[in-house]
């Protein structure tokens, strides 16, 4: 008889308690049990097993779901240390690391088979006709089509070898490339990146590279390096839809040794791929966040592209940062990793500019030369449908040439900020140096960092003027405004809602590449597009991002300028941007306007410095959520008298959820094990009962 400790899932049990059952079955550290629970039958993870227990009355295991373990050694390791590390619960970590169909409560249907028709060696002579049928076969293709054409010539085929039959999960996508591959020649500069990764000792690795330096390229040859020694390579990109080109260059250069695994795909194709990085039938993964987790077994190098962005770090639980997992997994296979992008964040960069990472940086674009930039001052320009007159030429010229145009609407310009129209500054909280926000129930004007209210007032402290500004434009009413202003002009737009459906992103950045004139959109048309007649990007609303509700606001607001302008004149001709703005000004605008990466840090860091915000202290958020709103400001403050060893900002009342009341508390401290034992603490009094963002990357909500 053995007996086994159990994670089970379930919300009223505090964080990380396991329970104990007794089973006479096979059954092994890291499988899922059905197990017996009050008037239950849950599904839990075997965390432990021994031969002997002082308990009485030990329940019995239902039944072993995986005799063989579901995650290996390192993966249950690496569950550990997340729930430690990010305060959470270890049955959220499991889970997150396996594909939908294996997760405990899953209630997927079981996974459907069918047979694959494969290239066999074969032997023994054949008929003309045969010989024909098997030459006119492109492999691999689905058994059944293969019978439908000739059941007795492919049967004749399978029992000489010639074709080989291969069971796969159904729906296994196939990867096709629309492109052919070629491979370039390395600039010097590119060169001297991959000798440089490539021979160093060192393990961590920021490509600092400008928008267009050809960094897929040196992630390209580095990988066929690692390939070649038999190791496997990860290499992740921001949100799928958002790169299909970059998958599209993976899937090109290594073909059939791929998996790709991100959000779109669905239970059973996430299973599928699964299986082929557990069964070492692929040798390189390229997908989303969620591809940290797969089954590696020998890798040897991580490839980490737009590593700024925020889609790497997961909002719900277990609240992880992508780059985190990369580095632990990276030191338990003594492999390298590189991070890259043309906007590092500044955690990163800060660190590669301590020597922690080896700074490595491209700083030419491949052909031409980086864009010009014009800032528009909407303060003194006129405008037609929130279009500047100059923005209007610009875009009237590129038909004329045959030239593309991408247009960019931030909706984040709805959130309700006091924007002088006489100056272009916005009104601060004195204390965080964050915009403050009108609240209109109350009245008043409010920091959403630290709480504090103030009296409105319709004049502005900077200039006095009475005249704010409130954006109001989304990017289905610009669309409408460019019919009417360019009629002949094939607009695509590409935002939420026109790509709700599985592979719209792809289907509409064909449109736009084939014939499309002006591709408009939210955030989503700033990354990783390279399209060769774009040569032109207008950016509407520049300043919706810019005002410091947040301590990162200014950091995503330069990422999505510097990004967006890098769509522009990435191939032949020379590229223009025209980015529209009430405060020109402004330190962000500055650096974007000479591309001046550098510059922006330094600024950047002074205000983080300052404002005590990462990355000079570590921060971490804490949410209390009641239906009783006495409640959970009772909650909040009892934390608030635990963390005595740290700086602690609020209680602030943050947006409902779900009909509950929530509090927020930020909590910071120089040192990191100061906070992770202090958040510890509160966790273990509060009993689960609190929400815990250890690595935020924005406070609001
Ligand atoms: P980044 O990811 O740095 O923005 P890309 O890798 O997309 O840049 O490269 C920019 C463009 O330059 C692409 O169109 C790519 O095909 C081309 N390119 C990259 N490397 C080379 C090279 N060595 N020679 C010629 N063209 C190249
Ligand atoms: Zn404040």
């Amino acid at each position: 008889m053995n007996y086994v400790q159990v994670y089970i899932e379930h919300n009223s049990l505090s964080l990380n308690q396991t329970f104990t059952y007794q089973t006479d079955q096979e059954v092994s550290i890291g499988s899922r049990v059905k197990v017996p629970f009050g008037h239950q039958t849950l599904i839990g993870f075997v965390d432990a097993i021994c031969d002997q227990c002082d308990l009485e009355n030990v329940k019995s295991v239902l039944e072993v779901l995986d005799p063989e373990p579901l995650l290996d050694p390192e993966l249950l390791q690496l569950a550990s240390w997340m729930a430690d590390h990010y305060v959470t619960s270890k049955i959220s970590c499991l889970k997150t690391m396996l594909p939908p169909a294996l997760k405990p409560s899953s209630t997927h249907r079981p996974i459907v088979y069918e047979q694959w028709a494969m290239a066999g060696k074969g032997s023994g002579s054949l008929t003309p006709k045969q010989a024909a049928f098997l030459a006119s076969l492109s492999f691999p293709c689905k058994l059944s089509q293969l019978r439908k054409r000739s059941r007795t010539m492919t049967q004749r085929l399978i029992d000489q070898g010639y074709i080989m039959v291969e069971q796969r999960p159904k729906g296994m996508s196939k990867i096709v490339s629309t492109h052919p591959d070629h491979a370039f020649t390395l600039t010097p500069e590119q060169k001297q990146a991959v000798a440089t990764i490539s021979t160093s000792s060192d393990t961590i690795f920021l490509l600092h590279g400008v928008t267009g330096s050809g960094k897929t390229e040196v992630f390209l040859q580095l990988a066929q390096q690692v390939l070649a020694t038999g190791k496997q390579v990860l290499f992740l990109v921001p949100e799928i839809g958002l790169t299909p080109m970059m998958i599209d260059r993976v899937s090109a250069r290594f073909g059939n040794r791929i998996a790709i695994y991100h959000s779109q795909l669905n239970a059973q194709e996430k299973y599928d791929q699964y299986r082929l990085v557990k069964e070492n039938k692929v040798d390189i993964v390229i997908g989303t966040r969620s591809a940290v987790f797969m089954p590696f077994s020998n890798l040897g190098l991580i490839l980490m592209d737009e590593e700024h962005d925020a889609s790497y770090k997961q909002e719900n639980m277990p609240r992880y940062h992508t780059r985190d997992i990369v580095k632990w997994r990276a030191q338990y296979h003594g492999c390298k990793v590189v991070l890259a992008s043309a906007t590092p964040s500044l955690d990163s960069y800060a660190r590669a500019y301590k020597g922690v990472y080896h700074l490595v940086e491209l700083t030419h674009r491949i052909s031409v030369s980086m864009p010009t930039i014009h800032l528009v001052d909407m303060k003194t320009q006129k405008s037609q449908a929130g279009l500047s007159q100059d923005l209007l030429d610009a875009i009237s010229t590129r038909f004329t040439h045959q030239e593309q145009t991408i247009l960019l609407l931030n909706r984040r310009g709805y959130l309700p900020i006091m924007r002088c129209m006489d100056c272009g500054q916005t009104m601060t909280c004195p204390d965080c140096g964050l915009a403050l926000s009108y609240h209109k129930k109350d009245h008043v004007l409010m920091c959403h960092c630290c709480g504090r209210t103030f009296a409105y007032t319709d004049s502005c402290p900077t200039c006095g003027g009475h005249h704010f500004y409130q954006s109001s434009m989304g990017t289905e009413k610009l669309e409408e405004q460019l019919h009417s202003l360019f009629p002949s002009a094939h607009v695509v737009r590409m935002d939420a809602d026109t790509t709700r459906k599985k592979k719209a992103h792809q289907k509409l950045l064909q449109e736009f590449e084939r014939s499309g004139d002006i591709l408009l959109g939210t955030q989503m048309v700033a990354k990783g597009l390279d399209f060769a007649r774009v040569s032109l990007v207008g950016i509407i609303n520049a300043d919706s991002g810019l005002a410091r509700l947040d301590f990162s606001s200014n950091e995503l607001a330069y990422d999505l300028l510097e990004q967006a302008s890098g769509r522009s004149g990435r191939q032949s001709q020379q590229g223009e941007v025209y980015i529209q703005t009430f405060d020109p000004d402004q330190y962000v605008m500055r650096c974007v306007r000479y591309h001046d990466y550098k510059r922006f840090f330094k600024q950047e860091m002074q205000f983080r410095h300052l404002g005590m915000y990462p990355p000079y202290v570590y921060m971490c958020t804490l949410i209390f959520s009641d239906s009783d709103p006495a409640r959970a400001m009772k909650k909040a403050s009892q934390a608030k008298a635990m963390a005595v060893s740290v700086k602690v900002l609020g209680p602030v009342e943050i947006s409902m959820r779900q009909k509950k009341v929530r509090y927020r508390l930020v909590l910071k401290a120089r040192n990191q094990n100061t906070l992770h034992d202090c958040v510890w603490q509160i966790a273990k009094a509060m009993k689960g009962n609190v929400d815990i963002n250890m690595y935020p990357i924005l406070l609001e909500e």
